[in-house]
């Protein structure tokens, strides 16, 4: 082991690595685009990086590794993976002579080529940030082919700054990954650790030679209960971490476990061989018993991370300090941090200028949770120390819970005074019936999922209309024209069910969040989602209420344009919740309701516009779903209820529609079909139709819509391919059920690849009915 440095008294897991002003989005994407070389793209995240380390630093995280080195290019597990040698061989030789893989073999891994579909992505544990899906197999060779972290880690030394290096651990790395295309039937990647780990010992070492005094090693699987049990864990657990532990001349590990609580394997990884451990102990609980847990640490530290990471709210300090006073009681050497890294929060409140400063008084992003840790560390050094910080904080706390709009009566007594009819429709059957005398759709109904092509144009013309360069007038006729262009093409083609092509809209989230009392938005508050990719996520810190008729006169105007019917369109209550930073002082089903009949009045403003279909999206349902087994039945009732309460309003004639955007649905398929929407359009294309299977076996009983085509990639489906996938539909789920539409919404697509697609859709419909 290197010299033995006690592990900071104050640290953060991780710190969001897009750059204040996105300064990596925009240099990833010039290089992508060619416009910049590989050197002026490393100066930039160099310049990224540096600017961490100053404002960290300068906020107190002055300690040795105290400042995580969490920088990425595109995301930690594929940093991992290339760190580690889980490199597919379906990408054919990706590395050079030296055996290392360079920065374009990275990229191709993680936005594919010519030849080869990227690697999967999917969501990371419960939040909105979507990482890359390693592929092991047999074949995997794990090697040491990267040392971009060894590097990163050698730059902010040179630079002053003694980093903690980050690595996703091997349990998690392993559970993460899935089998290789060629692996046989059951192999798990999870039976490869014993090989993987001598290359986490040689990274270890080539560190711990640079001089890292700590690493930080993240497990966080070990707080979900997924595919393997619990002894199955503690058995992977210990098996990593015997050997990492074992490794001669490495540095300290930091064994973090953020987003939630360890359960049954809380004392395991207490006693795991390494220096420090990390529990989340703002969304996880305080261990049960403090003195068990003083005994399996053996003398090692807790960092305790009692900081939120996931959220914006300013840390209830003295809520936290409780907390340590705890741990501190029962002999435990403590340590503070955030909960779960902060790369999921933007980086600084003191930005957001134009909010009201008392909104803002609430806030806090990444760099003031890392003044609150340095806070609360000081308060255990000393509690007197913080004594006038944790009074402030609880100040404005209450402060919070007095100001106008967090309560609004009119809301609350709206809420109390629900009953169960407010969940519940008239019987599918009678609605189906009412429907289709309403509608007189034909067999396979033909239609999309809402947005179209969002051009140049229409963000142009969307920009000129906020810095006021365009009157209201001129921006709604623009958007009228694209309108009408959206509608002509669908006519043309021959869809059924039209949409008008949300080019009103920023956000599905956004543009109701600005639209709606409760909400605010920010400027700066960028946060990554994957890769390039950031989202703003709006506000929700007050009950939420609806003014005014929010998407009425768009959907109004786009139904006077055809007699083919027109589906409003509307983002459900859990997305809408699910993708903003929402208020964390009442129960997520107090507020998914207020959402919910704000939403429940649009669809009855709608309805009386006119409008037949109304379709309210919720994509994001499965994501929210609670890590623990124990906490999903709970979540799955106020998700559900949520969409009801919005939906149910609406009168038996009038056909509710809602899209969702994943085809992993074991867990949810109960949960979609309680929804008791009267048409769900899903992802399918990507898993060809393996959706169908799953519907078929639960015996889906009301309107299907599996996507026929992806729209992720400006790939143009063939009218053959499309008709086969109809067919294998057909076999699965009664014709009268089906409706053919796209994977998803267009807005990302151009509109070439578009029409074509929608024409070969079209035609393959019409050829798979004509052998009905
Ligand atoms: N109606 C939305 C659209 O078409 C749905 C987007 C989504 O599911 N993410 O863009
Ligand atoms: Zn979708």
């Amino acid at each position: 082991m290197t010299e033995t440095i006690n592990f900071p008294a104050a640290s953060i897991l991780g710190y969001p690595r897009i750059g204040r002003r996105r300064e990596l989005k925009k240099a990833v994407e010039a290089y992508w685009a060619g416009k910049i070389d590989a050197a002026t793209l490393d100066a930039a995240a160099k310049q990224v990086q540096l600017a961490g380390f100053e404002r960290l630093t300068g906020l107190g995280l002055t300690e040795p590794a105290a400042v995580p080195g969490t920088f990425s290019y595109y995301d930690q597990v594929l940093d991992a993976a290339t760190h580690l040698g889980a490199i597919p061989a379906r990408f054919g030789q990706l590395l050079d002579a030296e055996g290392q893989l360079s920065i374009d073999g990275y990229f191709t891994l993680a936005r594919g080529n010519a030849e080869q579909q990227p690697l999967e992505m999917t969501k990371w544990f419960d939040s909105n940030y979507h990482y890359l899906v390693p592929e092991i197999g047999p074949e995997t060779n794990f090697s040491v082919t990267s040392q971009r972290i060894v590097e990163e880690f050698k730059f902010a030394l040179a630079n002053g700054v003694q980093t903690r290096p980050y690595l996703v651990g091997p349990v998690t790395f392993l559970l993460l990954s899935k089998a290789s295309d060629g692996a046989p039937e059951g192999f798990s990647p999870l039976s490869k650790l014993a090989e993987l780990l001598p290359v986490y010992a040689e990274l270890l070492q080539n560190l711990a030679a640079a001089g890292a005094g700590w690493v930080q090693l993240d497990e966080p699987a070990l707080v979900v209960d997924g595919e393997f049990s619990t002894d199955e864990l503690r058995t992977a657990l210990e098996t990593a971490y015997t050997t990492l532990g074992a490794t001669p001349e490495r540095p300290q590990i930091l064994l973090s476990t953020p987003y939630g609580s360890l359960g049954e394997l809380l004392n395991n990884v207490a006693a795991a061989p390494v220096e420090a451990i990390q529990l989340d102990l703002f969304k996880g609980e305080l261990p049960a018993e403090p003195a068990a847990l003083a005994s399996a640490l053996q003398g090692k530290t807790l960092v305790a991370g009692v900081v939120d990471g996931h959220n914006i709210w300013r840390n209830d300090l003295a809520a936290a300090a409780a907390k340590l006073d705890v741990l501190k009681a029962a002999g435990i050497q403590l340590a503070v941090s955030t909960s779960t890294s902060t790369f999921h929060v933007p980086h600084d409140a003191s930005e957001e200028v134009q909010l009201d400063a008392q909104l803002r008084s609430w806030l806090a992003f990444a760099d003031q949770k890392a003044a609150e840790v340095v806070t609360l560390a000081s308060y255990l050094a000393d509690p007197a120390s913080a004594e006038s910080a944790i009074a402030e904080a609880t100040g404005v706390i209450a402060s919070r819970a007095q100001a106008a709009g967090v309560r609004r009566e009119e809301v609350r007594s709206r809420t109390a005074a629900l009953g169960a009819a407010d969940f519940q429709r008239e019987a599918y059957a009678a609605r189906a019936e009412a429907q289709q005398q309403e509608l007189q759709l034909p067999v396979l109904p033909t239609t999309t999922i809402g947005s179209f092509p969002q051009t140049g144009e229409i963000r142009s013309a969307r920009a000129r209309a906020n810095k006021g360069e365009l009157s209201s007038d001129q921006y709604r006729e623009l958007m009228q024209d694209e309108i009408r262009r959206v509608v002509d093409l669908q006519e043309g083609l021959g869809f059924d069910v039209l949409v008008h092509g949300e080019p009103e809209r920023n956000d599905m989230v956004q543009y109701f969040a600005e639209n709606l009392e409760g909400f605010d938005v920010t400027v700066h508050g960028w946060v990554q989602s994957y890769g390039s990719r950031c989202t703003r996520p709006s506000i929700l810190w007050g009950d939420v209420t609806r003014d005014a008729p929010i998407t009425v006169e768009w959907a109004a105007f786009a139904q006077s344009l055809t007699e083919k019917p027109m589906k409003g369109m509307l983002t459900g209550p859990v997305t809408i919740l699910a993708w903003s930073f929402v208020r964390d002082d009442q129960p997520l089903r107090e507020t998914a309701n207020q959402v919910a009949l704000a939403l429940r009045d649009e669809i009855s403003d709608l309805e009386r516009a006119g409008i037949k279909i109304i379709q309210v999206d919720e994509p994001a349902l499965r994501e929210l779903l609670p890590l623990r087994k124990a906490a999903q039945a709970d979540y799955l009732d106020w998700s559900v209820q949520a969409f009801r309460l919005a939906t149910s309003g609406a009168a038996t004639g009038t056909q509710v529609h809602t899209h969702l955007c994943y085809s992993e649905f074991g867990v949810v398929i109960d949960a979609i079909d309680a929804l008791d929407a009267d048409v769900t359009s899903i992802e399918a294309a990507r898993s060809k139709m393996e959706v169908v299977n799953d519907l078929e076996n639960h015996g889906f009983g009301r309107g299907v819509g599996p996507g026929v085509y992806d729209i992720h990639s400006p790939r143009v489906p063939g009218e053959a391919e499309v008709t086969e996938l109809l067919r294998t539909a057909v076999e699965h789920v009664p014709a009268r059920q089906l409706w053919v539409n796209p994977d998803c919404g267009l807005k990302t697509r151009g509109y070439a690849e578009t029409e074509e697609s929608l024409r070969n859709l079209v035609a393959a419909t019409r050829e798979v009915r004509a052998q009905l």
